[in-house]
């Protein structure tokens, strides 16, 4: 078994990481570490929970040098939450070597940072459009960068990044170690690997060996007309500790949101139509759980790692099978067990079909007993108080405080 003192690490990234918890390496670091320590560009294949974060972060931290005062390292994703996270994830690694890390995002005013860091910085994290804008601003200069990470590629090229990724590259040096992380491979992801790698090594991590296998999944055929009555009477036999419910557009998710606000669910929403306050916030009670139920479009399935997520709930079906592994996930992570269920109209029946097929497995079906009076009960719940895992949760003084909390959301 490979150790991470196997991987040439230093002493003092392993003490940290022995204080995370985190002592041996996973299959992706243990095959990346090495070929990155070694100066080659990399292309890996892996999703999020395989611990490809640190796979590119560890041998970044080790070989960038804190007293040069220049930007070493540049790693650009395609969502500000998981800017949030590798910068969070990099942060930690500070202990080991004290480098400046600047978190470049929409919606973050980062003048203030730049001021602080005197242009001090060695290590950028950002989202495309935001680290254009300094590029062109001369806010940001990577003439001396050493390593460039593209990750989450396949997500940055369907979000439509190809040019601002392209045009981020050609104002890095020729000579430079590029990295490109994917959760799939397809062959736009290629050609743009290719086009920029200089003979890449290729990584690829099995796809079972982070998915499905915590996961108990099930599937609720209802209409759209019955969905949100399905959804409620699932969540009331659940009554998870802590539920993603992910919608597929930011309108359906506001409606949605409303309508178990006033069902009288502890729940908020996340999607990209939030200020960047707004989403930080809602993320940091979520994983507060001082939320129960987020509800979200597919901002918040990718990368996201967000511990102690029992229940997956895909409201509306994911648009194949690929987006239906990275939503589920979300739970069942460092081999806790997870519970998934999904809501299946008749017109989605054939993506249905196509998800199964390539997951090969058919998704067990739930039988819900639904009566007309449903909504009902769902007000008569919340009058009286109940138990979310042995924790005594009144339900009404949930409402207030969701209720104030929001206010201050809107207020801000
Ligand atoms: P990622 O795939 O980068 O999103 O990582 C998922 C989670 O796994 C993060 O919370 C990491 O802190 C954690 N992690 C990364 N590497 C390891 C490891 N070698 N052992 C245990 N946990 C890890």
């Amino acid at each position: 078994m490979t150790k991470f003192k196997d991987l040439n690490l230093s002493d003092d990234i392993i003490t940290i990481l022995k204080a995370q918890g985190i002592n041996k390496p996973t299959p992706i670091q243990e095959q990346s570490i090495m070929l990155i320590k070694d100066g080659n560009d990399v292309i890996a294949e892996a999703q999020t929970g395989t611990g490809k974060t640190l796979a590119f972060l560890l041998p970044m931290f080790e070989s960038m040098r804190a007293d040069i005062n220049t930007i070493q390292g540049l790693i650009v994703t395609p969502t500000r939450e998981l800017a949030i996270q590798i910068t969070q994830e990099a942060k930690k690694l500070r202990q080991a070597k004290s480098l400046n890390i600047l978190a470049a995002y929409g919606g973050k005013d980062i003048g203030a940072q730049l001021k602080k860091l005197k242009g001090n910085i060695h290590l950028v994290i950002a989202t495309p459009g935001r680290l254009l804008d300094h590029l062109r601003r001369d806010t940001i200069n990577l003439d001396k960068l050493k390593t460039f990470v593209l990750d989450e590629a396949d997500q940055m090229l369907h979000m439509g990044f190809k040019n601002e990724v392209e045009a981020i590259i050609n104002q890095t040096p020729k000579k430079r170690q590029t990295l490109c992380f994917s959760a799939t491979m397809n062959s736009q992801v290629k050609k743009l690997a290719y086009k920029y790698m200089n003979d890449p090594k290729l990584v690829i991590i099995e796809k079972e060996e982070v998915t499905l296998r915590n996961i108990k999944q099930a599937l609720v055929e209802t209409t759209d007309r019955r969905k949100q009555d399905a959804l409620c009477k699932v969540l009331d036999e659940d009554n998870p500790f802590m539920a993603i419910i992910f919608c597929r557009t930011k309108r359906r998710v506001d409606t949605l949101d409303e309508a178990l606000y006033k069902r009288g669910y502890n729940c908020q929403k996340l999607h990209g139509g939030l200020t960047q306050a707004k989403r930080e916030r809602v993320m940091k009670d979520f994983k507060n759980t001082d939320i129960q139920f987020l509800i979200a479009t597919d901002v918040a399935a990718r990368g996201l790692d967000i511990s102690g997520v029992t229940h997956i709930y895909n409201y509306d079906i994911p648009e194949n099978a690929e987006s239906y592994i990275h939503r589920i996930g979300r739970t069942g992570r460092a081999g806790e067990k997870g519970y998934t269920c999904l809501f299946v109209a008749p017109k989605d029946r054939s993506i249905l079909n196509q998800i199964e097929h390539e997951i090969k497995f058919r998704i067990p079906r739930r039988i819900l007993e639904l009566s007309i009076d449903n909504n009902m009960k769902s007000e008569q719940k919340n009058k009286s108080s109940k138990k979310r895992y042995g924790k005594k949760i009144n339900s009404d003084s949930n409402k207030k405080s969701y209720k104030s909390s929001r206010k201050n959301m809107k207020s801000r």
